[in-house]
């Protein structure tokens, strides 16, 4: 039987035509669908294949590889105090930081002095237009008002930089067109295309609010400016939370001019290097290895083909995975009795950090991970599930984790490659690089981070460069310490371009 279908899409309803099988058969057969994945051999392919995506979107995709107008890294000169917003999935901070410079050294180059952190409920995400943007002011203005730390609203403007954990079309340091948002956010609706520095500000001027956007960075480039800030040899950034996506420091000829909107030019003239926003959430279309429970989930998604690699990895998308994955062996296998708990029925109802505490219970009696599953998921019958229930949870969340962190692995390679092929540097010649990272499910999710790092090293390897060359480092308050660094070298670019 084929469980592993072969392409993206096609809508499985019926999966398996409701074959039944045993438990054990079961699970057996979940492996055999996730385990081939991340075999050495398929990586290597997959990574061969996403670096040709990326190469061909390098030309004119409008979406992805996208230059943020950064062509240097920081010097670590930088120096003040910034207002730095951070827009994510699940949460909208603001925060004063104070950047004093990478002398300042051993995690002092850059000090939160006030922040708020913000919830950003199912409610907030529905707020469409320009209605999110006055929600976001609205918030600005509660932080500041608060603030003691002496910045009179009559002063010059309080500079502030934004990060943006959504695609965006940079158009300078300091301006960008809305694209599509995806994490179900609808501000976007009806102001696709529109200035997002020009919304924020506007909706900010309402408020009355004097402060003064000067940035505007993917949380991508954000995590890789403040990662380079304190450590030169930053040349990539990864997210992976609710989203994921990936930053990369590229030289500027390796792109074709349309690139580079309506001063390509001046770009090609004078640039040696742009930071990237990849996106890379977008890419892997066709050449995922996709289960029929990855194509069910496809089948009932609002926006089921843009973000193909963001559907099998991100922290939006795991829980849900193994949920289908669960379900299917209750309806099949017999698992939990056959019955599936009520709260189970709907979409999205196993959380990603529900399995990420199950995979963390290495106990024999799993009392940790019964304990959450049954408060989150409880039984109609009030009869707990079987130690072998909970155990086939944390089988399928292993699968899906492992298999997530070796796809995650295999981005970066592939970008390691790219970047090896435009400076023109063998890979037996890299230098430790560092990828900065950030984002819940890196940091929080049991052996995520170690098993990405053994996936890259194997394939590091296996294309000739030195294990460990390439290593994965975490970047702490990467979004907001990024906006404010972006914040900075922009006060600095005063030509807006290149200098
Ligand atoms: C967005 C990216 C973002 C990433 C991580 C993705 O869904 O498209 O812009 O960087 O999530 O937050
Ligand atoms: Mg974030």
């Amino acid at each position: 039987e084929n469980v592993e279908a072969s392409t993206n899409g096609g809508a499985t309803t019926s999966l398996r035509n409701g074959r039944k099988t045993g438990r054990d058969d079961f699970l057996e057969m979940v492996e055999q669908a996730f385990r081939p994945a991340s075999s050495r051999k398929r990586l290597g392919e997959l990574s061969e294949g996403l670096r040709k995506q990326f190469l061909e979107s390098m030309e004119d995709n409008p979406l992805c590889m996208l230059p943020s107008y950064n062509h240097q890294l920081p010097s670590g000169d930088e120096r003040g105090t910034f207002l730095a917003l951070d827009v994510g999935g699940s949460t909208f901070r603001v925060a004063l930081i104070e950047l004093s410079g990478r002398d300042a050294g051993a995690g002092q180059e850059g000090r939160i002095l006030k922040g708020a952190t913000f919830k950003i409920n199912h409610g907030v995400k529905q707020l469409k237009g320009v209605l999110f943007f006055d929600w976001m002011a609205e918030r600005i203005e509660e932080t500041l008002s608060g603030h003691t730390g002496g910045h009179d609203m009559s002063d010059a403007p309080l500079s502030m930089g934004l990060a943006w954990s959504f695609p965006i079309e940079q158009t300078s340091l300091r301006s960008g067109l809305l694209q599509g948002m995806g994490k179900f956010f609808l501000a976007a609706d009806g102001l696709l295309g529109h200035d997002l520095g020009d919304l924020i500000q506007a909706s900010c001027s309402h408020r009355g609010l004097n402060v003064h956007l000067n940035a505007i960075v993917n949380d991508s480039s954000a995590t890789l400016l403040s990662k380079a800030y304190s450590d030169p040899t930053t040349r990539f950034a990864l997210i992976l939370g609710t989203g994921v996506n990936a930053a990369i420091h590229l030289p500027v000829h390796t792109f074709a001019p349309p690139k580079f909107g309506t001063r390509p030019e001046e770009w090609h003239r004078c640039a040696e290097h742009v930071i990237v926003n990849t996106e890379l959430s977008m890419f892997g279309a066709g050449i995922l290895p996709s289960t029929i429970w990855d194509n069910e989930l496809r089948s009932v998604h609002p926006n089921p083909t843009f973000q193909p690699l963001e559907h099998f990895v991100s922290g939006g998308y795991l829980g849900e995975i193994v949920r289908l994955v669960l379900v299917d062996g209750i309806h099949t296998a017999g698992l939990f009795g056959g019955v599936v708990p009520p709260t189970l029925r709907e979409s999205y109802s196993l959380e990603t950090e529900t399995i990420s505490y199950m995979e963390s219970d290495r106990s024999e009696n799993l009392s940790k991970a019964t304990a959450i599953f049954t408060s989150r998921h409880p039984r109609p019958s009030s009869s707990p599930p079987s130690l072998s229930d909970i155990q086939a949870v944390r089988t399928i969340a292993s699968l899906v984790s492992t298999r997530a962190s070796a796809l995650v692995a295999t981005g970066v390679h592939a970008l390691w490659c790219l970047r090896n092929e435009s400076e023109s540097i063998a890979a037996h010649q890299t230098e430790h690089t560092l990828v900065a990272y950030n984002g819940s499910v890196l940091e929080n999710y049991p052996n995520f981070k170690s098993n990405c790092q053994g996936f890259l090293d194997q394939l590091v390897e296996g294309s000739g460069g030195r294990r460990g060359v390439v290593e994965l480092i975490y970047a702490e308050e990467s979004s907001l310490l990024g906006a404010a660094v972006a914040g900075a070298v922009a006060a600095l670019d005063v030509d807006d371009v290149v200098t």
